[in-house]
């Protein structure tokens, strides 16, 4: 497997793949089993694997963790090369980015990124949809792989493929958990000692929601208040339940619920997200 920095080193090697079929997999580094699932996926579907491991800037905004988000290239290198990856892409950000202040970007519709995340994180949505154009047209790929751990991502990097007529399969993946239910991150470097256990907590809040609508129950109040009792210790950004298809608020008429959460853990104020189909 080939750790490659520059565009124009990757494109010649990607022109040496006629006629092959190529699987990108996005991230941002510091991979764990998620990532793991997305790279066994496309080595499994496609001829070419390409993991891209670049932490963007555009998509984080000022006061966010930019600067201090784990970068772990030889432990990354080594596990994507394990799964059966090709090559690692990893450019700097003066590789992908000239000027990232003169930067033509690709802006997502205001009605899918005035809620949840994009509410939340002002201009991130933009970023994301930026880099990732960016790395399909450098990568030519076939498919791409992305996690439902993003769950607003996935939904707006598929508006984006079908808006903009990508010639790209987008492969949604189910949520990676560790045993007691956590859902991985990369972030989750970061949770010491007792934040653990509050880090738990979004996955029990949402696995109490769909116990609760197993049962029955279908006001979405109720469903939010219950799950938000279980998050109490945390700091939460949002929950919601949305229409996993549209995702537009959830309408007790619509079968399935999507509901999602947002919450920074103490004392580091580590900011987590979780979802599920409830
Ligand atoms: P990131 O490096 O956090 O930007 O994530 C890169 C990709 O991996 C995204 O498509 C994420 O949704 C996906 N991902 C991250 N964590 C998980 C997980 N626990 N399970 C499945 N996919 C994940």
């Amino acid at each position: 497997m080939k750790v490659i920095h520059k565009i124009n080193e990757l494109k010649e090697i990607i022109k040496e793949q006629k006629g092959k079929s190529i699987g990108l997999v996005p991230t941002m580094g510091a991979l764990h089993e998620g990532h793991g699932s997305l790279i066994k996926k496309s080595v499994e579907q496609n001829d070419f694997t390409i993991v891209s491991v670049f932490v963007n800037p555009v998509q984080f905004g000022i006061n966010e963790d930019f600067d201090k988000y784990p970068r772990t290239l030889e432990k990354d290198a080594k596990l994507a090369e394990e799964l059966g990856a090709d090559v690692i892409f990893n450019p700097s950000v003066d590789e992908m980015y000239t000027d990232t202040q003169e930067l033509t970007l690709v802006c997502p519709p205001y009605s899918a990124i005035n809620k949840l995340c994009g509410k939340s994180r002002p201009g991130h949505f933009d970023g994301v949809a930026t880099v990732v154009s960016k790395l399909f047209n450098i990568t030519q790929c076939t498919r791409a792989y992305f996690g439902q751990k993003d769950a607003q991502q996935l939904f707006i990097i598929k508006k984006m493929v079908k808006d903009l007529n990508f010639n790209v399969e987008i492969v949604p993946c189910p949520i990676v958990r560790e045993k007691d239910g956590l859902a991985l991150s990369s972030r989750n470097t970061y949770l010491k000692d007792d934040a653990r256990a509050d880090a738990l907590k979004l996955s029990k809040a949402l696995n109490y929601a769909k116990e609760l609508r197993k049962k029955g129950v279908n006001d979405k109040q109720m469903l939010c208040d219950s799950a938000l009792k279980i998050l109490e210790g945390t700091n939460v950004d949002y929950i919601e339940i949305v229409n996993p298809e549209t995702f537009e608020d959830w309408q007790e008429t619509d079968k399935r619920a999507l509901m999602l959460i947002a919450a920074k853990i103490p004392p580091t104020d580590t900011r987590l997200i979780d979802n599920m189909e409830i």
